[in-house]
């Protein structure tokens, strides 16, 4: 006979379990549904129109949720129409966001079927684990060594031709982007990974330093990469200090307000007008054709001025963005409209968000203190998430109890293979 308190304590924890297993099936067919929405929303990529950075962005925002959480969510929807039987599972109330996300985040193509068996057991440790085993798949665009398929404006060759495989560097432009092409041998390749590799780390440590709450999203490898290039660049500038900080050097023809790149394309009126914001490109103002003179000292944006914009703003002041790193000082209303560069004319962007609003895709109205944010269809940008009291009921599902999570017995467990490509 076991003592009365002991069965008590018993009949509780079963009627806690049952209860966790009831609220875990829903939440997770509530993922489910918040997976099928975010599918959406990334397939008609309609994030850009919400005024935010990324799908994982958007999610964060408007959920309320963590960046990590959010790129669990995103990494789901976007393999939506892919990972059919994981997404069914979740939808079922049967696996969990974190069980489907780990297949979203790392399962090779065609794994869909093995891990959603695979799933009904095991728990998102064991999942990783499995999903660790599966065999590393060849580069799928291995470089060739002949490339000439480029429209390439500036290649140049590093290394002489007799010399190994040959370095280049080659750009081409088109409306939006400049992209680069870049060939390293693999001891200067290394030597990029390597420096690439300690700036993101550096980003991660100072990331990490920073209130969970407060946190941007998590530092790319594109930020680390612009942060290697301007500690490049700060180096350079120390060490010839009476050198030119800026190379950006924009020309802006006064009579036709046209701005040309120096050595460059003609730019479009919105990248003028982001590139002339800030003061880290040089403008030269010319009247046919003659320069008239450098307009920096009208709109430089100074530190002191800079120092108060960062103590006032902290971050990108566009709702849900958060972002501290490469802020630009933006003019609400345009220098070239005769804004002041002054305080309260000013606020401070993220380059995502500066580029958005010369593109007209966010607005930003003033002044800085009564500041108006507002996405595409004109509507007004908070920071608040979307969630609110439900008014509808809870998904109908089965109890989720969880995978058993047994111990793995990994000597028996077949990895996932990826079938031989059919060739006829
Ligand atoms: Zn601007
Ligand atoms: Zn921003």
């Amino acid at each position: 006979m076991f003592p009365v308190t002991s069965l008590a304590r018993e009949e509780r924890v079963s009627v806690l379990f049952d209860e966790l297993a009831e609220l875990t099936g829903q939440r997770n067919a509530i993922d489910g549904r918040i997976v099928d929405l975010v599918a959406e929303i990334d397939r008609d990529q309609l994030w850009a129109a919400a005024g935010a950075r990324s799908v994982a962005g958007l999610v964060a925002w408007k959920t309320g949720v963590s960046p990590a959480r959010a790129q669990t969510i995103a990494a789901v929807a976007h393999r939506y129409d892919e990972l059919t039987e994981c997404v069914a599972g979740l939808t079922r109330g049967q696996f969990s966001l974190d069980q489907v996300g780990a297949v979203a985040e790392r399962g090779l193509p065609g794994c869909d079927s093995h891990f959603a068996t695979l799933a009904q057991c095991a728990t998102v440790a064991q999942l990783r684990t499995a999903l660790k085993m599966q065999p590393r798949l060849p580069d799928p665009d291995p470089e060739p060594a002949d490339r000439d398929d480029e429209d390439d404006d500036g290649a140049e060759a590093a290394a002489p031709a007799s010399a190994g495989p040959v370095a280049s560097i080659t750009s081409t432009t088109d409306e939006h982007h400049t992209y680069w092409h870049l060939a390293l041998p693999h001891p200067e390749a290394a030597a990029f990974e390597a420096a690439l590799g300690s700036h993101r780390d550096a980003l991660l440590a100072d990331w990490t330093q920073l209130e969970p709450g407060q946190r941007p999203p998590m530092p790319t490898t594109i930020e680390a990469f612009l942060r290697l290039i301007t500690a490049g660049w700060d180096a350079e500038a120390a060490a010839r200090p009476h050198g030119q900080r800026t190379t950006v050097v924009v020309h802006v023809d006064l009579a036709d307000t046209l701005g040309v790149l120096h050595g460059g394309p003609l730019l479009s009126d919105a990248d003028r007008r982001y590139l002339t914001c800030d003061a880290t490109c040089d403008v030269w103002f010319q009247r046919e054709g003659q320069v008239i003179g450098a307009g920096r000292s009208t709109r430089t944006v100074g530190r002191r001025l800079r120092r108060v914009l960062e103590h006032r703003d902290r971050t990108c002041v566009v709702p849900g963005c958060g972002a501290t790193r490469g802020l630009h000082a933006h003019h609400i209303v345009h220098w070239e409209h005769g804004g002041p560069t002054e305080v309260s004319n000013l606020v401070l962007l993220c380059p995502y968000h500066h580029r958005a609003h010369h593109r007209g895709l966010i607005t930003i109205t003033g002044p800085a203190e009564h500041l108006v944010v507002t996405d595409a269809a004109g509507q007004a940008l908070t920071n608040a998430s979307l969630a609110r009291t439900p008014t509808t009921p809870p998904p109908q599902v089965a109890p989720c109890r969880g995978p058993t999570g047994e111990r793995a017995q990994w000597k028996w467990y077949n990895p996932y293979e990826p079938p031989p490509p059919t060739t006829n």
